[in-house]
Protein backbone atom coordinates (compact mmCIF):
# COMPACT_ATOMS: atom_id res chain seq x y z
CA UNK A 1 0.00 0.00 0.00
CA UNK A 2 2.59 1.97 1.16
CA UNK A 3 4.64 1.33 -2.24
CA UNK A 4 1.26 2.32 -4.24
CA UNK A 5 0.79 5.53 -2.53
CA UNK A 6 4.92 6.57 -2.68
CA UNK A 7 4.89 5.53 -5.96
CA UNK A 8 1.89 7.79 -7.57
CA UNK A 9 2.99 10.78 -5.16
CA UNK A 10 6.47 10.11 -7.02
CA UNK A 11 5.13 10.17 -10.42
CA UNK A 12 2.10 12.69 -10.76
CA UNK A 13 1.48 16.08 -9.01
CA UNK A 14 0.07 15.82 -6.19
CA UNK A 15 -2.27 17.94 -3.48
CA UNK A 16 -3.11 17.20 0.69
CA UNK A 17 -6.28 18.02 1.73
CA UNK A 18 -6.47 17.85 5.91
CA UNK A 19 -8.44 17.89 8.68
CA UNK A 20 -8.86 18.07 12.13
CA UNK A 21 -7.42 14.01 12.47
CA UNK A 22 -4.19 15.62 11.07
CA UNK A 23 -3.77 17.66 14.31
CA UNK A 24 -4.87 15.53 17.03
CA UNK A 25 -1.97 13.72 17.77
CA UNK A 26 -0.40 17.18 18.06
CA UNK A 27 -2.37 17.53 21.07
CA UNK A 28 -5.40 19.80 19.69
CA UNK A 29 -8.97 17.44 19.70
CA UNK A 30 -10.74 17.38 16.72
CA UNK A 31 -14.54 18.09 16.87
CA UNK A 32 -16.45 14.67 17.16
CA UNK A 33 -14.61 13.14 20.23
CA UNK A 34 -16.86 13.10 23.00
CA UNK A 35 -15.87 15.44 26.47
CA UNK A 36 -14.12 17.79 24.19
CA UNK A 37 -14.45 21.49 24.76
CA UNK A 38 -16.82 21.79 22.15
CA UNK A 39 -19.23 19.67 23.58
CA UNK A 40 -18.86 22.10 26.75
CA UNK A 41 -19.42 25.41 24.98
CA UNK A 42 -21.73 23.96 21.88
CA UNK A 43 -21.62 24.29 18.23
CA UNK A 44 -23.15 27.50 18.24
CA UNK A 45 -19.35 29.28 19.69
CA UNK A 46 -18.28 28.92 15.86
CA UNK A 47 -21.48 31.40 15.04
CA UNK A 48 -20.79 34.68 13.76
CA UNK A 49 -23.76 35.86 15.65
CA UNK A 50 -23.14 34.15 18.49
CA UNK A 51 -19.71 35.88 18.42
CA UNK A 52 -20.99 39.69 18.08
CA UNK A 53 -23.51 38.87 20.80
CA UNK A 54 -21.26 36.83 23.11
CA UNK A 55 -17.73 38.20 22.43
CA UNK A 56 -17.08 37.92 26.24
CA UNK A 57 -18.44 34.26 26.63
CA UNK A 58 -16.33 33.90 22.80
CA UNK A 59 -13.05 34.67 24.10
CA UNK A 60 -13.44 32.38 27.03
CA UNK A 61 -13.67 29.68 24.56
CA UNK A 62 -10.97 31.07 22.55
CA UNK A 63 -8.65 30.89 25.58
CA UNK A 64 -9.51 26.97 26.02
CA UNK A 65 -9.61 26.50 22.19
CA UNK A 66 -6.76 27.99 20.31
CA UNK A 67 -4.24 29.11 22.93
CA UNK A 68 -3.14 25.09 23.27
CA UNK A 69 -3.36 25.71 18.67
CA UNK A 70 -0.85 28.40 19.27
CA UNK A 71 1.23 26.40 21.37
CA UNK A 72 1.06 23.09 19.77
CA UNK A 73 4.07 21.64 17.69
CA UNK A 74 3.36 20.06 14.27
CA UNK A 75 3.92 15.94 13.98
CA UNK A 76 5.73 14.32 11.71
CA UNK A 77 2.39 14.47 9.25
CA UNK A 78 2.66 18.19 8.99
CA UNK A 79 6.32 17.46 8.58
CA UNK A 80 6.11 15.17 5.71
CA UNK A 81 3.78 17.08 4.03
CA UNK A 82 6.50 20.55 4.08
CA UNK A 83 9.49 18.38 2.91
CA UNK A 84 7.46 16.76 0.01
CA UNK A 85 6.50 20.39 -0.87
CA UNK A 86 10.34 21.28 -0.62
CA UNK A 87 11.27 18.32 -2.59
CA UNK A 88 8.89 19.27 -5.73
CA UNK A 89 6.25 16.60 -5.21
CA UNK A 90 3.53 18.51 -3.49
CA UNK A 91 1.74 21.42 -5.16
CA UNK A 92 0.62 22.27 -1.68
CA UNK A 93 -1.70 21.91 1.28
CA UNK A 94 -5.75 22.36 1.41
CA UNK A 95 -6.29 22.22 5.02
CA UNK A 96 -9.59 22.67 6.90
CA UNK A 97 -8.01 23.26 10.21
CA UNK A 98 -7.13 26.61 12.04
CA UNK A 99 -4.28 25.62 14.05
CA UNK A 100 -1.22 27.02 11.64
CA UNK A 101 0.79 23.95 12.47
CA UNK A 102 1.14 23.32 7.88
CA UNK A 103 3.05 27.10 7.93
CA UNK A 104 4.93 26.10 11.01
CA UNK A 105 5.92 23.00 10.03
CA UNK A 106 7.15 24.96 6.97
CA UNK A 107 4.91 24.23 4.37
CA UNK A 108 4.54 27.36 1.89
CA UNK A 109 1.47 26.87 -0.54
CA UNK A 110 -1.32 25.94 2.25
CA UNK A 111 -5.31 26.99 1.53
CA UNK A 112 -6.70 27.55 5.00
CA UNK A 113 -10.47 27.11 4.12
CA UNK A 114 -11.60 27.93 7.70
CA UNK A 115 -8.71 31.01 8.71
CA UNK A 116 -6.56 30.72 10.80
CA UNK A 117 -6.81 30.98 14.99
CA UNK A 118 -3.54 32.13 15.78
CA UNK A 119 -4.36 35.31 13.90
CA UNK A 120 -6.68 38.18 14.82
CA UNK A 121 -7.95 41.42 13.47
CA UNK A 122 -9.99 44.60 14.28
CA UNK A 123 -13.87 44.58 12.77
CA UNK A 124 -13.64 47.93 11.92
CA UNK A 125 -9.90 49.28 11.25
CA UNK A 126 -8.50 46.05 10.30
CA UNK A 127 -5.58 46.52 12.37
CA UNK A 128 -3.67 43.19 13.67
CA UNK A 129 -3.43 41.68 17.07
CA UNK A 130 -1.51 38.77 18.96
CA UNK A 131 -3.48 35.94 20.49
CA UNK A 132 -2.12 37.13 23.60
CA UNK A 133 -2.79 40.84 23.66
CA UNK A 134 -6.62 40.06 22.41
CA UNK A 135 -6.95 37.49 25.34
CA UNK A 136 -6.04 40.92 27.36
CA UNK A 137 -8.79 43.26 26.24
CA UNK A 138 -10.80 42.03 23.27
CA UNK A 139 -10.96 45.38 21.69
CA UNK A 140 -8.92 47.74 19.35
CA UNK A 141 -7.25 50.91 20.57
CA UNK A 142 -9.62 52.29 17.89
CA UNK A 143 -12.30 50.65 20.33
CA UNK A 144 -14.15 48.15 18.07
CA UNK A 145 -13.98 44.57 18.67
CA UNK A 146 -11.24 42.41 17.74
CA UNK A 147 -12.18 39.18 15.92
CA UNK A 148 -10.33 36.23 15.04
CA UNK A 149 -9.26 35.42 11.34
CA UNK A 150 -11.13 32.35 11.02
CA UNK A 151 -14.68 31.63 9.00
CA UNK A 152 -17.29 31.18 11.34
CA UNK A 153 -20.83 29.43 10.01
CA UNK A 154 -23.07 32.01 8.40
CA UNK A 155 -19.68 33.44 6.64
CA UNK A 156 -18.94 33.02 3.19
CA UNK A 157 -14.92 30.79 2.89
CA UNK A 158 -11.97 33.36 2.22
CA UNK A 159 -11.90 33.94 -1.68
CA UNK A 160 -8.37 33.52 -2.05
CA UNK A 161 -8.29 30.22 -0.23
CA UNK A 162 -10.69 28.92 -2.24
CA UNK A 163 -9.12 29.74 -5.74
CA UNK A 164 -5.69 28.79 -4.30
CA UNK A 165 -7.69 25.09 -4.03
CA UNK A 166 -9.78 24.98 -7.09
CA UNK A 167 -5.93 25.91 -8.88
CA UNK A 168 -4.85 22.91 -6.77
CA UNK A 169 -7.07 20.50 -8.11
CA UNK A 170 -6.95 21.96 -11.66
CA UNK A 171 -3.51 20.78 -11.21
CA UNK A 172 -2.96 18.02 -9.39
CA UNK A 173 -4.00 14.14 -10.81
CA UNK A 174 -3.28 12.95 -6.96
CA UNK A 175 -5.11 13.84 -3.45
CA UNK A 176 -4.14 12.63 -0.22
CA UNK A 177 -7.03 13.08 2.35
CA UNK A 178 -5.12 12.83 5.84
CA UNK A 179 -7.90 13.26 9.01
CA UNK A 180 -11.34 14.83 7.52
CA UNK A 181 -14.48 13.08 8.08
CA UNK A 182 -15.53 14.82 5.02
CA UNK A 183 -18.38 15.33 6.10
CA UNK A 184 -18.50 19.47 6.15
CA UNK A 185 -19.27 21.44 3.06
CA UNK A 186 -18.28 23.51 1.19
CA UNK A 187 -14.86 21.87 1.94
CA UNK A 188 -15.22 18.45 1.62
CA UNK A 189 -17.10 19.37 -2.18
CA UNK A 190 -13.15 20.03 -3.29
CA UNK A 191 -12.34 15.90 -3.07
CA UNK A 192 -15.80 15.40 -4.91
CA UNK A 193 -14.80 17.89 -7.96
CA UNK A 194 -11.10 16.26 -8.01
CA UNK A 195 -12.96 12.40 -8.36
CA UNK A 196 -14.78 14.33 -11.31
CA UNK A 197 -12.07 14.59 -13.30
CA UNK A 198 -10.90 11.11 -12.77
CA UNK A 199 -7.77 12.06 -10.24
CA UNK A 200 -6.64 9.21 -7.98
CA UNK A 201 -7.89 9.93 -4.17
CA UNK A 202 -6.17 8.38 -1.31
CA UNK A 203 -7.74 8.84 1.93
CA UNK A 204 -6.04 8.16 5.41
CA UNK A 205 -8.28 7.80 8.48
CA UNK A 206 -8.60 5.86 11.53
CA UNK A 207 -11.82 5.39 10.72
CA UNK A 208 -14.24 5.27 8.14
CA UNK A 209 -15.24 8.85 5.87
CA UNK A 210 -18.12 10.23 4.41
CA UNK A 211 -15.96 9.64 0.83
CA UNK A 212 -14.49 6.31 1.64
CA UNK A 213 -17.02 4.56 -1.78
CA UNK A 214 -15.01 6.95 -4.32
CA UNK A 215 -11.80 6.12 -2.78
CA UNK A 216 -9.15 4.75 -4.92
CA UNK A 217 -6.83 3.19 -2.05
CA UNK A 218 -8.35 4.00 1.63
CA UNK A 219 -5.64 3.35 4.54
CA UNK A 220 -6.88 2.67 7.90
CA UNK A 221 -4.22 4.20 9.98
CA UNK A 222 -3.39 7.24 12.20
CA UNK A 223 -2.03 10.35 10.44
CA UNK A 224 1.95 9.69 11.86
CA UNK A 225 1.75 6.25 11.53
CA UNK A 226 1.10 6.74 7.59
CA UNK A 227 3.84 9.51 7.54
CA UNK A 228 6.21 7.59 9.72
CA UNK A 229 5.70 4.55 7.11
CA UNK A 230 5.73 6.59 4.32
CA UNK A 231 9.03 8.82 5.30
CA UNK A 232 10.90 5.51 6.06
CA UNK A 233 9.89 4.06 2.50
CA UNK A 234 11.20 7.62 0.81
CA UNK A 235 14.12 7.02 3.06
CA UNK A 236 14.79 3.63 1.39
CA UNK A 237 14.42 4.94 -2.04
CA UNK A 238 16.90 7.65 -1.61
CA UNK A 239 14.58 10.50 -1.90
CA UNK A 240 14.91 11.77 1.17
P1 LIG B 1 -13.60 16.14 11.88
O1 LIG B 1 -13.48 16.44 13.33
O2 LIG B 1 -14.92 16.12 11.26
O3 LIG B 1 -12.95 14.74 11.58
C1 LIG B 1 -11.69 14.37 12.02
C2 LIG B 1 -11.38 13.07 11.34
O4 LIG B 1 -10.05 12.71 11.64
C3 LIG B 1 -12.26 11.91 11.80
O5 LIG B 1 -12.72 11.26 10.65
C4 LIG B 1 -11.32 11.01 12.60
O6 LIG B 1 -11.60 9.65 12.41
C5 LIG B 1 -9.99 11.35 12.00
N1 LIG B 1 -8.85 11.24 12.92
C6 LIG B 1 -8.77 11.65 14.21
N2 LIG B 1 -7.54 11.46 14.68
C7 LIG B 1 -6.83 10.92 13.66
C8 LIG B 1 -5.48 10.51 13.52
N3 LIG B 1 -4.60 10.63 14.52
N4 LIG B 1 -5.08 9.99 12.34
C9 LIG B 1 -5.95 9.86 11.31
N5 LIG B 1 -7.23 10.23 11.38
C10 LIG B 1 -7.66 10.76 12.54
O7 LIG B 1 -12.62 17.14 11.17
P2 LIG B 1 -12.72 17.87 9.77
O8 LIG B 1 -13.06 16.90 8.72
O9 LIG B 1 -11.48 18.68 9.68
O10 LIG B 1 -13.96 18.87 9.89
C11 LIG B 1 -14.36 19.49 11.06
C12 LIG B 1 -14.10 20.99 11.24
O11 LIG B 1 -13.37 21.12 12.44
C13 LIG B 1 -13.25 21.70 10.25
O12 LIG B 1 -14.03 22.70 9.74
C14 LIG B 1 -12.10 22.34 11.05
O13 LIG B 1 -12.02 23.71 10.71
C15 LIG B 1 -12.51 22.23 12.46
N6 LIG B 1 -11.47 21.89 13.48
C16 LIG B 1 -10.16 22.19 13.28
C17 LIG B 1 -9.22 21.81 14.22
C18 LIG B 1 -7.79 22.18 13.98
O14 LIG B 1 -7.52 23.20 13.38
N7 LIG B 1 -6.84 21.35 14.43
C19 LIG B 1 -9.60 21.10 15.36
C20 LIG B 1 -10.95 20.81 15.53
C21 LIG B 1 -11.89 21.21 14.58
ZN1 LIG C 1 -9.55 49.06 15.31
Amino acid sequence: MIKKIADLILNLPTVAFTGAGISTESGIPDFRSENGIYSKYGKEVFDINYFYNNPKKFYEFAKEAFLPMYNASPNSAHRLLAMLEEKGYLLGVITQNIDNLHFKAGSKYVAELHGNATKFYCTKCKKRYSIKKVLESHYCSCGSLIRPDIVFFGENLPDEDWEMSLNFIEKAEVMIVIGSSLVVYPAAYLPILFKRKSGKLVIINKTITALDDIADIKVNSSATEFAENLLNYLKEKGVF
